[in-house]
């Protein structure tokens, strides 16, 4: 007898990704599941958590959630619905006291941690008379080609890639169908007071991010913290 699939209706949930609007069905992880997710946070590494929760969302919708495609914010949102539908609604991170450097638990309910927007965030961002940029979210693809370097050259390559369309009165540029270095050439042709304008976008797009306040049990130190990056919620 054989007794794989005789537990396969798990139960289904839905949710709204924030930034691209897309309902998605999904089901709680599996214990198979689980253990890569624990797997990935014992090596601390970034790269392998973002990894490791590439693989569970993948599974969990079915295949049905491109993640190569959805924002990164939008991964990390879904993947924070799945975390606390499977697991629990509370994660308990240890936070490092910044007097000394003892480890602090600290709890963070799942359902606080909704995406912060800023009034002040554009996606279509005016340049000069008739030309203006539309920008799209970074994915964890974009962010993983990044490689290497200094923040200003990530921060750039960064910006290159988020360019989606140039708008010049009627033509549109659609900057996917381009050469990255063409684009490259044109954000090197900005003022400063316009780079900063495509720099802004990144900066004040919606995050996942929570404010901590804690008296430190060890040295009763008050620490201030805040836990951006879905990889920090689950040190
Ligand atoms: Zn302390």
């Amino acid at each position: 007898m054989s007794l794989s699939g005789i537990l396969a209706s798990v139960p289904k949930h839905q949710t709204v990704l924030p930034l691209s609007g897309k309902k998605v069905e999904y089901r709680p992880f599996i214990v198979k599941e689980e253990k890569i997710l624990l797997m990935a946070a014992e090596t601390k590494n970034e790269k392998s958590i973002y990894s490791a929760i590439r693989e569970v969302v993948l599974s969990c919708t079915g295949g049905k959630v491109d993640v190569t495609k959805i924002p990164l914010l939008d991964m990390e949102y879904l993947f924070l619905q799945l975390r606390s539908q499977s697991v629990g609604e509370t994660t308990k991170p240890t936070i490092k006291c910044e007097k000394c450097g003892g480890g602090n638990e600290c709890e963070i309910n799942i359902k606080e941690l909704v995406p912060q927007s800023n009034p002040n965030h554009r996606k279509v961002i005016p340049l000069v008379a008739d030309i203006s940029i539309v920008m799209r979210y970074p994915t964890l693809e974009d962010i993983d080609a990044l490689g290497e370097g200094s923040d200003v050259d990530r921060t750039f390559a960064l910006l290159t890639k988020c360019i989606d369309k140039i708008n010049q009165g009627e033509t549109v540029y659609n900057c996917s169908e381009m050469q990255e270095t063409d684009v490259r050439e044109f954000i090197d042709q900005m003022t400063q007071d316009q780079f900063r304008k495509l720099f802004d976008f990144l900066d004040t797009m919606p995050k996942i991010e929570k404010s901590l306040a804690f008296d430190c049990t060890i040295c009763k130190h008050h620490n201030e913290h805040m836990l951006k990056g879905i990889a920090s919620f689950f040190s």
